[in-house]
């Protein structure tokens, strides 16, 4: 969405025009002030959401800008990405669409127990560490996603 034409004014682009814009999750016509959501939802867009990273625990919003986009002018190869601006690890992988490449996203993220694992003892190891409480429910946050993250996981092969 951000830097699309306004399709109010058609002159103006859609942009984060103050920061309440990013909290908000919306954007805002430069032009006419037009304001619009600025993710759509990953069932508007068809696509699944994102497990949470197998590295780092850390969940994308399948939604957003930095989560999935191609990596070339031709649109042809999709990068699905653990975004650090979230406060992901930037790991990725590649796919020819955008569904394919959340599906590989997921395919990792589902099957293999022991980067979870790694990611859950030094998430744990986080908690104990924290020395303020908000670095303690950050890091809690992280545990709890990363058990969630076990559900996906096969046992059996
Ligand atoms: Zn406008
Ligand atoms: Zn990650």
């Amino acid at each position: 969405m951000t830097g699309t034409i306004c399709h109010k004014c058609d002159e103006g682009r859609y942009r984060e025009t103050s920061m309440h814009d990013d909290i908000d999750g919306v954007l805002h016509c430069t032009n006419c002030g037009d304001e619009v959501k600025r993710w759509k939802s990953a069932e508007e867009l068809g696509l699944p959401h994102m497990l949470s990273c197998p590295f780092c625990g850390f969940q994308p919003n399948v939604c957003d800008d930095d989560a999935l986009y191609p990596v070339g002018r031709d649109r042809k190869v999709w990068g699905a990405h653990c975004y650090e601006t979230g406060g992901g690890c930037g790991a990725s992988v590649l796919g020819y669409s955008p569904q394919d490449a959340v599906n590989t996203w997921n395919k990792r993220a589902s099957q293999d127990i022991v980067p979870v694992v790694q990611s859950l003892l030094v998430a744990h190891e986080q908690v104990l560490d924290a020395n303020t409480s908000n670095d303690r429910n950050e890091a809690q946050a992280r545990v709890i996603n990363i058990i969630e993250q076990l559900k996906y996981l096969k046992f059996y092969r």
